[in-house]
């Protein structure tokens, strides 16, 4: 038997974002539903019918997917909230009847707030979250997927996998409004999914896959048991509907699957063997082994060799596919869209993007063949094998990889590099330069992207506006924000960001060791698209990159301005990252580049500087053991980034996420003199964890939820900072809003900022008496 070349599954958008488009014109007008279904059908038919000729051999696909693949499980299973059932299909299209109750549950609508939306694992790709409780019932109705997908290639079973969310981590992901424990379900949802292999096996599929992302996390034994009682029935269910079960996992380990599912009666087990490890020690050779050898996650070329040798050793213990490591979903789909600059093809050819990944899974899948067989790999694979050894080799010994100035910097870094005077020296010092007022208001950084702002940035790059034209509309901006906020009485100014499409992107664009793609696009959610840069070689700055901003605000007013950054961790996790150093090593070297930006932010005379990091929370390892180790380079690398700075200079922090009361200990070694953090959602929850912790550095908790377009009122944000000092010592108390407001607009910040500094007067007041 041939070994099997596969995938763990396939990006849905669409190769030019069609998937998009049709999706953004269906909810501006509903007549275009015909053109949605046929759209959401062709990119995954196209897919498909690509990857087979590339030389898959089977392909995972429930079809077609609208917005998300826990959504499509919801909708499969017949639990979309009910609170939008009244939201009726109103096209004549072959949409499914409960196409717009999906979509209420993932975009809400006027009256109803759209369910959760949250980062799938540690990926940057966000699923919409399940709302179950204990007595949810589960159908499962297969008619609106089952024509999809026997439709496509004419039905051709073998070559397709039906491939569906497991039962574990869809319960695991899910939330419920009841308090009960969403995997009180998994009994209930068994029964689910054991009709739906049934009718899957009736059709003659001779695979089905289920994804269990969340074997590869701490699991209790109780679970895992349940797990394995779960998986005995579904088995036994596919054996008698003639097909037979198909668990992958990824982004970790795949041990502890295998320790689970082995002896079930489940026949294929995918482990992801770039995140994890490839010893395996629990797997026996009975079940076949879907190794993920090919990096699903990151867009470097696979050391062939070394990936070859691997599938070797494991190919001598028993029956292996060769596959990616998790869905090409988080990779760009082909590097035949670029057109690199002549400078940057150097850095394309070290690459591979997901039809590049493909043709890398099928030849090692016949080069182990060849090997196992002792047969001569064909002229054609070998010079692509040879090939890539050279791309390996180039990117080893690339000038644009390792700069001298860099490694040197990089080895002289001290302990005493990521560390400033303590607190209360620092304190005292900023008291005297700064003089500000007890609860003193700010703001996180941005403030609208209007329509205005994006246009100019169109036209620059279209040549339409010259740069100077587009600097002076860019500071005309900057006036406009500068005077909002004196205004309103704000007492630390921000120069607004207009000038900043996205906190990574700006910065990558002006560092030397990034390369910004042409159509690199990744589905981040839904119908949005990101396009992550990639951090490919020591990162050098070739000027300042924010200066020339601060010092036009600074200039415009008596107050103090912020300088404005994003940090190490959310520059590394917001790109794809160079895989050839420890992580560390390149979170160092962006930290030592900012470092550098902060001293000429100072030496401009920015007596403030905000460096933001909302990333640090969602690159926490899946795994409790592996966290510690994370947070040492992370922390380390924010601190030398921010302790170059003299006792007078404050530095801000900037989190946006609530639940972060397993980050405490984080935010107190950040050593950061402010932080602000999102607050005002759940009700200052976290203040009592940072009391608790013993947190006595500056703290601003978000007083205003910016994500609703909502004005609080003046009650509310009260409350709030009341709730807030009840917490915190007033000397160290900030009033802020949650995050940055470019997503709004200018009037809700108005009306809203009016409340926040009005809160923060009433205050002043009752403190004074
Ligand atoms: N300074 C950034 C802004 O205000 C922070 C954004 C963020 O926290 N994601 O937009
Ligand atoms: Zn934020």
């Amino acid at each position: 038997m041939a070994i099997h070349a596969t995938l763990a599954g396939i990006p849905r958008i669409g190769r030019n974002r069609e998937l998009k488009r049709a999706l953004e014109n269906y909810w501006r007008d509903p007549a275009t539903g015909g053109l949605l279904a046929a759209t959401a059908r062709n990119t995954v038919n196209s897919y498909i019918g690509a990857a087979l000729k590339a030389g898959i051999d089977s392909v995972p696909t429930i079809g077609r997917s609208f917005y998300d693949s826990m959504l499509d499980t919801s909708a499969l299973l017949g639990v979309l909230p009910a609170r939008f059932q009244n939201v009726p299909k109103t096209d004549g299209s072959n949409l499914p009847e409960w196409i717009n109750h999906y979509f209420a549950a993932a975009r809400g609508t006027k009256t109803q707030p759209a369910s959760a939306m949250t980062k799938w694992f540690d990926t940057n790709y966000h699923y919409i979250v399940p709302e179950l409780s204990a007595d949810t019932e589960f159908t499962s109705d297969l008619t609106d997927w089952l024509d999809d997908s026997c439709s496509l290639n004419n039905g051709a079973t073998t070559m397709l996998r039906p491939h569906l969310i497991g039962p574990v981590t869809y319960l695991s992901l899910s939330r419920t409004d009841d308090d009960s424990n969403p995997l009180g379900l998994l009994e209930k949802l068994t029964d689910a999914y054991a009709e739906i292999i049934a009718q899957l096996g009736d059709k003659g599929f001779e695979w089905i896959q289920l994804d269990e992302p969340v074997l590869v996390t701490d699991l209790d034994e109780v679970t895992l048991a349940r797990t394995r009682q779960a998986y005995e029935k579904l088995a036994g269910v596919a054996e008698s509907a003639n097909t037979k079960l198909w668990v992958q996992t990824y982004f970790g380990d795949g041990d502890q699957a295998l320790e689970t599912l082995s002896g079930t009666g489940v026949q294929a087990i995918g482990c992801d063997l770039v995140a994890g490890s490839s010893e395996l020690l629990h797997w026996t050779g009975k079940e076949l082994l879907v190794a993920g050898i090919v990096d699903g996650r990151n867009v470097w070329r696979t050391d062939l060799d070394a990936a070859l040798a691997t599938l070797e050793k494991l190919a001598a213990r028993g029956p292996i596919a060769v596959s990616t490591s998790c869905s090409l979903l988080h990779v760009p789909y082909s590097l035949a869209s670029e057109n690199p600059s002549e400078e940057d093809a150097e850095v394309l050819q070290w690459l591979a993007f997901g039809d590049e990944k493909i043709a890398e899974v099928t030849l090692l899948a016949r080069a182990l063949d060849a090997k196992l067989n002792d047969r001569q790999l064909d002229a054609a694979d070998l010079k692509v094998l040879r090939e890539s050894r050279a791309a390996l080799a180039s990117r080893a010994e690339s000038k644009r990889i390792v700069k001298p100035e860099v490694r040197e910097a990089l080895a002289a870094i001290e302990d005493s590099d990521r560390n400033r005077s303590p607190f209360a020296a620092r304190q005292a010092a900023q008291a005297e330069t700064l003089n500000l007022p007890p609860l003193p208001t700010t703001t996180i950084g941005s403030f609208p992207q209007t329509n205005s702002i994006r246009r100019a940035r169109a036209q620059l790059r279209t040549g339409e506006l010259t740069p100077a034209d587009y600097e002076s509309a860019m500071l005309a901006e900057i006036r406009s924000a500068i005077e909002q906020q004196e205004e309103l009485g704000l007492d630390v100014l921000v120069h607004g960001e207009p000038e900043r499409n996205d906190m990574v992107q700006y910065f990558s664009e002006q560092l030397d060791g990034y390369l910004a793609t042409t159509n690199g696009w990744v589905q981040s959610y839904g119908s949005r698209c990101v396009r992550p840069p990639i951090l490919y070689g020591d990162i050098t700055r070739p000027e300042p990159m924010t200066v020339q901003w601060y010092k036009a605000a600074a200039d415009m007013t008596d107050l103090p301005v912020k300088g404005m950054l994003t940090g190490p961790v959310t520059m590394l996790a917001w790109s794809f990252v160079r895989d050839d150093q420890p992580i560390g090593d390149t979170a160092d070297n962006v930290a030592l580049v900012l470092r550098d930006e902060i001293a000429d932010l100072v030496a401009a005379g920015a007596q403030i500087v905000q460096v933001d990091e909302p990333a640090i929370r969602e690159l926490l390892p899946l795994n409790e053991a592996d966290q510690p180790a994370y947070l040492k380079w992370a922390v380390g690398s924010f601190r030398l980034a921010t302790s170059g700075v003299a006792d007078e200079i404050q530095i801000h922090t900037h989190m946006c996420y609530s639940d972060f009361n397993e980050l405490i200990d984080t935010v107190d070694d950040l050593n950061a003199d402010v932080t602000s953090i999102e607050a005002a959602r759940n009700g200052m929850q976290v203040l009592a964890a940072l009391k608790d912790e013993g947190y006595v550095r500056g703290i601003g908790p978000g007083v205003w939820d910016i994500h609703s377009p909502r004005v609080p009122t003046d009650g509310e944000v009260n409350q709030l900072v009341e709730d807030a000092l009840e917490s915190v010592d007033p000397n160290l108390l900030w009033i802020n809003p949650d995050c940055g407001l470019k997503t709004r607009g200018w009037d809700e910040v108005t009306a809203s900022l009016k409340v926040l500094v009005a809160a923060a007067q009433q205050a002043r007041l009752q403190l004074a008496e």
